[in-house]
């Protein structure tokens, strides 16, 4: 049988970021994709590393993830199209005013650098944005990059390094003796590896059954489209109105939004299409914020499928038993975090242990949820969330 130190399963920018360690390290490492290298949420995303001044439990993570995001080109030696010109959260009606103070207090608790700006600093910052806005939370150190590149930069960068990745490979099961991983099982045979990591998104949790392991994720779609490419409007990550906006070194206004539809998943499903009337509601709510872009021409549009935990936290579990296995979920802002999950992840699987701040963040958190947690929160396949 073919032998490996270590296989990582998902060609998605988690996967590959712990590749690219993992092999840096001098770890011999296959990654293996059911399909195309970077083909699912990690090239559909927006491109925001969010510092997650709301959740304190995984801030200290993004903020390695941003020190890392300032070296990313150099270390890889690709280009990322890395942006900081920080993140301008808006709110354009009483309701939306309301929910960013709640979320103001809540950043309190965290020690980023945030600030909540009136109606006439939003429009001073981007002069774009509707005259109904009402204030925001500016956040200097957020950015964003391109998705596409970057996932395509850590899977260039492990290979130069000597790694291998088998697109096309769907994985049917991690193969598992005497309290000890020893490889998976794969659609063209098994293949060997003392360490096994799962960073398949919503498909982890698939795999993880059998081994008796819940892995609580919850898969959700999200729709997103392009513009035609404009003159430079703004710079920051921007959010308002259900809806994550950045625009392009191209010029082109990239935006995703909801609602979000739950869904599930399978091994051999076809990868989420967006859907007219949803993309058609994002379009208009994009122009209800930014009136400028009422004659923009929508250049293509997409949809994408990423994997929630119960409280929305990064997800990171090395496993006593089996030895040998390790698990990941982005929970649905795994562009940003990739670069930190890379090394927490990677030292896990090469050392049993990492000196990132991921104690919050492991599986334990989860001991007590209900097995039918998704039902208890609404968010089963069918349910939307608004
Ligand atoms: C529209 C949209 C906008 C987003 N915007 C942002 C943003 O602005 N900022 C941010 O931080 N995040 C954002 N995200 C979320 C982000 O894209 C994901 O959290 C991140 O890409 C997760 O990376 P991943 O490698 O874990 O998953 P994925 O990229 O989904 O990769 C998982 C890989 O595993 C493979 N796989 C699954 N099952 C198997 C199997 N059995 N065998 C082999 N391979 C398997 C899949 O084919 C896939 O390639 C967005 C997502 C979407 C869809």
């Amino acid at each position: 049988m073919e032998s490996f130190d270590v296989i990582v399963v998902g060609a998605g920018i988690v996967g590959l970021a712990t590749a690219y360690h993992a092999q840096k390290s001098g770890a011999r490492v296959l990654v293996l994709d059911k399909g195309a290298t970077g083909y699912e949420a990690s090239s559909r995303a927006t491109g925001y590393l969010s510092l997650r001044g709301e959740t304190p439990e995984e801030c200290a993570l993004a903020q390695v993830a941003e020190k890392l995001w300032d070296e990313l080109d150099e270390e890889l030696g690709y280009p990322t199209e890395w942006t900081q010109k920080g993140r301008l959260w808006a709110a354009i009606d009483d309701g939306e005013l309301a929910e960013l103070k709640a979320t103001f207090q809540s950043f309190q608790a965290t020690d980023i650098g945030f600030e909540f700006i009136d109606a006439k600093a939003c429009r001073d910052l981007i002069p774009a944005l509707t005259d109904k806005t009402l204030g925001g939370i500016y956040t200097p150190r957020a950015g964003h990059a391109n998705p596409q590149r970057t996932t395509q930069a850590f899977a260039w960068a492990f290979l130069d390094r000597g790694g291998e990745i088998r697109e096309h490979t769907p994985v049917l099961s991690v193969l598992e003796k005497g309290g000890a991983v020893h490889g998976v099982r794969t659609t063209r045979g098994d293949i060997h590896a003392g360490t096994v990591v799962l960073c398949a998104a919503s498909h982890t949790t698939k795999l993880l059954e059998p081994l008796g392991i819940v892995f609580p994720l919850a898969p959700v779609r999200l729709e997103a489209f392009v513009t035609a490419p404009l003159p430079p409007l703004f710079e920051e990550a921007f959010i308002a109105h259900g809806l994550a906006v950045r625009q392009t070194r191209r010029g082109n206004i990239h935006v995703n939004g909801g609602p979000f539809e739950w869904i599930d998943v399978d091994v051999t499903g076809e990868p989420a299409k967006p859907t007219t009337p949803l993309v058609r509601n994002i379009a208009q709510r994009l122009v209800e914020v930014f009136p400028v872009l009422r004659k923009a021409q929508m250049l293509r549009s997409w949809a994408g499928i990423v994997d929630i935990t119960p409280d929305t936290m990064t997800l990171i579990h090395s496993f006593d038993t089996p030895r040998g296995l390790v698990a990941a979920s982005a929970s649905g802002h795994g562009f940003g975090m990739a670069p930190a999950m890379g090394v927490a992840i990677a030292d896990l699987a090469l050392q049993g242990r990492t000196e990132l701040p991921i104690g919050d963040l492991t599986l334990d958190r989860f001991a007590s949820l209900p097995g039918d947690w998704r039902r208890a929160w609404n968010w089963q396949a069918g349910n939307i969330n608004t």
